[in-house]
């Protein structure tokens, strides 16, 4: 079993291989910097599938000028060990030139979900993510892909790319995995000093007191406001948004409950210093807490 695969041409014909023994396979993309949320995504790929195939890719795309790409923790060897050992069967690591050839010049922008807060802050990322997504799907063509859901609109970009260019391919998505004071795990969690991570680790609970004030009915624009206030206080050196969505189509939710019935979803991004993290959470549920 090749593991890993350095090139296209290898993943091709390993995935060919199990599709003439007419085993599934689940792809499971990330940047690499592999940790416990990570391994979550591969076990839930592991349970429906029969192979798994993690890509470790980071994607040029989906960073600005200015963003951490050339910082960006690579750790390609013990991401391949670490995932073999939690059951992945290949680690696709493409070399650049096989993503990105001279002269490419195709970029996916998705609209609707694709617009507003994250696009926003970070113009280009959503683009770079469909893009590179669109990309391994087309490459792996596996049964079923994985993402979680601590990058919120990220899987809403991903689920509408995929059912407006049809691809056949099933969505799962994982639940946040966080550390037991509740800070969602991030590769860029490593970026933070000690006494930022403190800090850090208010996030996920101001988020939780806001969205059960929403929850139980207060006004939304106030809460969020607080919410924001909170956020400072705790010291956080700014709050990039705090906004309410609805939780499948992002639509901005003004009040609860929505008469279509969907879930919201209350999400933040934040910075301490140079390090910008994200977060959401359910509201009008308990907190789904998964503790690394
Ligand atoms: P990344 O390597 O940061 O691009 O992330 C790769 C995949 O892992 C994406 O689908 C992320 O949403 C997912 N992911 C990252 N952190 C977590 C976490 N703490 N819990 C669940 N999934 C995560």
């Amino acid at each position: 079993m090749g593991f890993p695969a350095r090139s296209l041409a290898a993943l091709q014909q390993q995935v060919a291989l199990w599709r003439g023994e007419s085993l599934s396979v689940a792809l499971v993309p990330t940047m690499g910097a592999l940790h416990e949320g990570h391994l979550a995504l591969i076990d839930l790929a592991r349970a429906h599938a029969d192979r798994v195939v993690v890509s470790v890719f980071v994607n040029p795309l989906q960073f600005a000028p200015e963003e951490d790409f050339d910082h960006y923790p690579r750790t390609e060897g013990t991401d391949i060990a670490i995932a073999e050992s939690r059951g992945a069967h290949l680690v696709f690591v493409p070399p650049e030139e096989d993503m990105y050839g001279i002269g490419f010049a195709t970029h996916i922008e998705v609209s609707g979900v694709g617009e507003g807060l994250e696009s926003d802050e970070r113009p280009g990322f959503l683009s770079g993510v469909a893009t590179v997504v669109a990309k391994l799907l087309l490459q792996c063509l596996p049964d079923a892909v994985v993402f979680g859901e601590k990058d919120y609109q990220q899987l809403l970009v991903v689920r509408r790319l995929v059912q407006d260019m049809n691809f056949p391919v099933r969505i799962l998505a994982c639940p946040t995995v966080r550390d037991r004071h509740g800070l969602a795990l991030s590769s860029r969690n490593e970026y933070l000093a000690e006494a930022q991570l403190v800090v850090a680790r208010r996030l996920y609970g101001a988020l939780c007191a806001a969205g059960s004030r929403i929850a139980a009915g207060e006004e939304v624009t106030e809460v969020l406001a607080w919410g924001v206030t909170r956020l400072l206080e705790a010291g956080f050196d700014s709050v990039g948004y705090l906004a309410l969505r609805d939780a499948v189509d992002f639509r901005e939710v003004t009040r609860l409950p929505m008469a279509c019935g969907h879930e919201a979803r209350l999400l933040a991004a934040v910075r301490i210093g140079d390090v910008r993290l994200i977060d959401n959470v359910v509201v009008g549920k308990q907190a789904r807490l998964k503790i690394s």
